[in-house]
């Protein structure tokens, strides 16, 4: 399960990364240890439950993933997948077999009823990624494969 680290970090999903930035180092001071012992002692009274139930651990992942473009729009592809599946949005089931195979780009792509494609790479799906948003339309499809782990049965 992804973790939401706009939520985390209390940012919009268009913030930019000098925004995000900001935003963390004003989280980093308030989980700061030195500060938090104070806190505790107050925090029923002062402290918004949302500031204090987050651990410091997903606010520093949160910022290394978003401070670095590629690796944000990789995540911000997943999120929205995420998110359109948990809302049931899914719109068709593809087959990984049935999609087109691009060596130069080590991606599969399947075209969509509008004039888009469902493009996934090889990266993605390792890294478990089963869920694509089209590329021009709002449609999301789910891939269906199987990890190759029985290459021996291949025939020789
Ligand atoms: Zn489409």
């Amino acid at each position: 399960m992804l973790k939401d680290y706009y939520a985390i970090l209390n940012v919009a999903q268009d913030a930019t990364v000098a925004e995000i930035k900001q935003q963390y180092q004003k989280l980093l001071l308030i989980h700061h240890p030195d500060k938090q012992q104070q806190q505790q002692q107050q925090q029923s009274q002062t402290l918004p439950v949302s500031v204090t139930s987050i651990p410091l651990q997903d606010i520093k992942e949160a910022w290394e993933c978003l401070r670095q473009p590629t690796q944000r729009s990789f995540y911000d592809s997943s999120l929205k997948a995420m998110k359109l599946r948990a809302n049931g949005q899914v719109n068709d089931d593809i087959d990984l077999d049935d999609m087109e195979y691009d060596e130069d780009s080590s991606t599969y792509s399947s075209p969509c009823r509008c004039s888009g494609e469902y493009i996934i790479s090889e990266g993605e799906l390792e890294l478990g990624v089963d869920t694509v948003v089209c590329s021009t339309c709002s449609l999301i499809v789910r891939i269906h494969y199987e990890l190759a782990d029985d290459e021996d049965n291949e025939e020789n």
